[in-house]
């Protein structure tokens, strides 16, 4: 399947090959853990499943093909991903990354890669000079999520990845909140790309699992060392679940972002709501920005209402086909409060300050029928005090 396919052909057949015995369709699910060999060492490109599995192959084929890159790499979960992404790094190391970034990824930096004598700068990256200025000698990797969480700013790829190129810097791209569908940064000069497929990718809210793509052999390589030398491997159940979602991530990330343009004007005119977050909206400040770097401004909504911690999660908690949980990029429509659920750990004069607040509200918007979940967001505003 060639990278220039069009990208449901590529979503479909990318990595796909009919099995070789009994010609089915579909990868079938190898659960096993080793391999016969004929003679010692003597194997057929299998020999132990933490280093390789024939399902996972499948699925590594698919994803790389999602992203238009030459090899992608699955993994147990986005944060084994990421792991494995930062296990380059060596002590006395710096990175530089989003200040608003998923909140398990900033607790990897500080609690262990921080103890290991690697430093970080938590920036607001929309400010190219302020990450000119933080660049330092020892500075090795840039990491970037756009759309962010849950403020959704956007960032310019684009313009990170040529500051990266100047300065020698690995440049990484956490690309879950837009999915392949809707934004590539290795084309946009990026030369690592990372997923939580438990989101979007898997999308069905039924398997946790990560991924990698890249186009260069030489940091392939590296990385599959490090996987198989630190053992964030997925089962051969999970790479199956996860491909079975990635058949359909163009379908329903069009209906996503349609669903999402839907809900952020009903709540951009309601008169209880103070703020809608969306890139899609002129009134979201990096919306030229989101046009140009986005194929649809994906299915992710914040807005926020004048409202107590309580209140906001009262209303989090009356929404009735918007269902109360952590997570995104299932099939079904979640709501979240991020003070109080995702962004907990974040300290109050923090968050306000970069610029979340009390009464924000994070929607995952679904793929349920529009006006049902119209009405939904209608009836939680109106009972809201
Ligand atoms: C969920 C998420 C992760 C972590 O992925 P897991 O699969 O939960 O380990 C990393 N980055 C982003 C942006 C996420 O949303």
């Amino acid at each position: 399947m060639s990278n220039h396919s069009g990208f449901g052909t590529r979503a479909i057949h990318a990595g796909q090959h009919p099995d070789e015995t009994t010609g089915a369709i579909m990868t079938p699910i190898y659960q096993t853990s080793t391999y016969v060999q004929a003679a010692p060492g003597e194997i057929k490109g299998y020999d132990y499943s933490r280093t390789c599995n024939p399902t996972r192959t499948a699925l590594d084929g698919n994803i790389a093909g999602l992203e238009g890159g030459k090899y992608g790499l699955s993994f147990s979960s986005g944060m084994s991903a990421i792991n494995t992404i930062l296990n380059l790094l060596q002590s006395g190391d710096h990175v530089i990354a989003t200040n608003d970034m998923y909140g398990g990824t900033y607790r990897l930096c500080t609690t262990l890669y921080q103890k290991f004598g690697v430093s970080f700068s938590f920036l607001d990256l929309t400010d190219l000079d302020a990450v000119r200025a933080a660049i330092r000698p020892e500075t090795k990797i840039m990491f970037v999520e756009t759309p962010s969480n849950p403020l959704l700013r956007i960032y310019d790829l684009t313009a990170l990845a040529e500051i990266c190129r100047e300065k020698d810097i690995l440049s990484v791209c956490d690309n879950t909140f837009a999915t392949p569908f809707n934004q590539n940064p290795l084309a946009l000069g990026f030369e690592v790309v990372t997923h939580s497929t438990t989101k979007y990718l898997g999308g069905h809210s039924d398997v946790v699992g990560g991924a990698i793509v890249v186009d260069r052999e030489d940091l392939r390589d590296r990385l599959h060392h490090f996987q198989n030398t630190v053992g964030g491997t997925p089962g051969p159940m999970d790479c199956f679940l996860v491909l079975r979602g990635t058949k359909t991530l163009h379908v329903r990330m069009q209906r996503h972002a349609e669903n999402a343009a839907v809900i952020a004007a009903d709540l951009e005119a309601h008169p209880k709501v103070t703020k809608v977050i969306y890139p899609g909206l002129e009134s979201h400040p990096q919306h030229a920005l989101a046009m140009r770097q986005m194929r649809t401004p994906g299915g992710m909504v914040s807005f926020e209402v004048d409202a107590s911690v309580e209140d906001a999660m009262r209303l989090a908690a009356s929404f009735e086909v918007f269902a109360l949980a952590e997570s995104l990029g299932g099939v079904e429509s979640l709501v979240d409060h991020p003070v109080s659920m995702t962004h907990g750990a974040i300290p109050r004069e923090e968050r306000i300050k970069s610029g979340f607040q009390d009464g924000l509200i994070r929607l995952s918007v679904g793929l349920e029928d529009i006006d049902d979940l119209r009405a939904d967001v209608a009836q939680a505003l109106e009972r809201l005090g």
